[in-house]
């Protein structure tokens, strides 16, 4: 790594290639490596050196793409999985167990809260839930003797609400574990939780990182940071010896990479949450270009917002960019240079009225996704939080008249009268 300015990490980390190499990354569409000798593979079985074997555990392809991602975001190493669900699955898993308990944000996307309050709790892992802007008290409150982790999305979706992650970071680390942070809306070129403390960074690469709406994926990135030995009764998974490696002791084998190293070679390998090959050289191809559709994003994302307050037709508008904004502080704290593309709104006439104007659209596609280049729209209060009760819409942010606006990077001007002419037939 080196300290090149981000758009120019975005082109150049990663795939870094020799002489007479492809200069664009190559996708390995192979299972598996040949090697010459069966003690050399023993040796890559045991972790006694490094290199790919079979693709359920590594790939080429798949090293480059995590290369550039911890370089974007400052870790000391990242693990690609199939989607962004297996990034929260195993960046939890990794520490936390059957009689465990994790403190989460309540402002976190539908399929993660579902992860949490109905597998996990199935599996033994007990949550606990705070709502946005909760006190040092209320947080402190939350954490019991068997608490493994704290966990937030920096720009949740959808209710963009944005974490107070020097709060989560500083309260965390106080009662010895680790903050992760679901960095999926901000991407690492508006903010980088590990400059405010956070631990473990993942995303849903399936938006922004990918951008086209191509691959799902996800990524945890380590810091590489956070003192496991220090709280080595907490994790004995990182710091007693794991007899399935013949006895290796992460955090002594692996040192600052113990976190990321254990994710894979334990988790993938059990787990299988792979991506494939083709996947993750589409998501390069993505980041290649993502410091310029950030900022584009961003700057349709404000004009729309700013449209939408004016309009007499929109009860209510929700952007972090946006002065006066909820979020508007925070955003500015952690997020100085923008934000996301995406907005949320009530027009008036609440849930009905919501459905005859995305219907109304023509530019817009009603689709259930978001971030990606062409703007799309969604009400998640009947998709993908339909399974919430209104109570839990409430507290994960989400009223019924909530209108996803996921702003894409064609012409500002296209968009608006798109709106517009949506808006003149309620
Ligand atoms: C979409 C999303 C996820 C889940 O990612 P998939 O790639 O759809 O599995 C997790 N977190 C956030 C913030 C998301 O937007």
């Amino acid at each position: 790594m080196n300290d090149w300015h981000i758009e120019t990490k975005c082109i150049q980390e990663g795939w870094k290639p020799g002489n007479g190499e492809p200069r664009v990354l190559p996708i390995v569409q192979s299972t598996t490596f040949k090697y010459d000798s069966a003690e050399t593979l023993g040796d890559l079985f045991d972790l006694k050196i490094g290199g790919d074997f079979y693709t359920r555990l590594s790939n080429p392809t798949t090293n480059a793409v995590e290369a550039k991602i911890a370089a974007l975001e400052g870790g000391v190493g990242a693990l690609l999985t199939s989607a962004g669900q297996a990034a929260s699955l195993v960046s939890v898993l990794n520490i936390a167990h059957a009689g465990d308990h994790i403190i989460s944000a309540s402002a976190i996307y539908g399929g993660t809260f579902n992860l949490f309050h109905k597998t996990m709790k199935e599996m033994g892992i007990d949550v606990t839930f705070l709502e946005p802007g909760a006190s040092d008290a209320e947080l402190e409150a939350a954490f019991r003797p068997n608490t493994k982790l704290v966990f937030g999305e920096t720009l949740s979706n959808p209710s963009l609400n944005v974490l107070d992650i020097e709060q989560y970071a500083r309260i965390a680390h106080a009662h010895q574990v680790p903050l992760i942070v679901d960095n999926t809306f901000p991407t690492p070129i508006n903010c980088r939780p590990f400059e405010f403390g956070a631990d473990i960074v993942i995303h849903s690469t399936s938006k922004y990182l990918d951008g086209h709406a191509t691959a799902l994926g996800g990524v945890i990135v380590d810091s590489g940071r956070f003192d496991w030995e220090a709280a080595a009764d907490k994790y004995p998974g990182l710091t007693t010896p794991d007899e399935t490696y013949h006895g290796i002791i992460y955090t002594k084998q692996f040192g600052t990479a113990a976190y990321i190293t254990k994710c894979r070679t334990h988790l993938m390998r059990d787990l299988g949450v792979t991506p494939s090959p083709q996947n993750a050289f589409l998501l390069s191809q993505g980041i290649d270009t993502l410091h310029l559709r950030m900022e584009r994003h961003c700057s349709n994302a404000l004009k729309v917002a700013q449209y939408l307050a004016e309009n007499p037709l929109v009860s209510w508008v929700s952007y972090p960019g946006l002065p006066g904004d909820k979020s508007y502080e925070l955003a500015k704290k952690y997020m100085p240079h923008g934000t996301c593309g995406v907005i949320s709104f009530g027009v008036k006439g609440g849930r009905d009225a919501a459905c005859r104007f995305m219907n109304n659209l023509k530019l817009a596609s009603i689709a259930i996704h978001v971030a990606d280049l062409r703007t799309c729209v969604l009400h998640p209060a009947s998709t993908t939080h339909r399974q919430m009760n209104d109570a839990q819409l409430a507290e994960a942010g989400v009223t019924p008249d909530l209108i996803r606006f996921s702003v894409g990077i064609e012409h500002p001007d296209d968009i608006i009268a798109d709106i517009q002419q949506a808006l003149d037939t309620l």
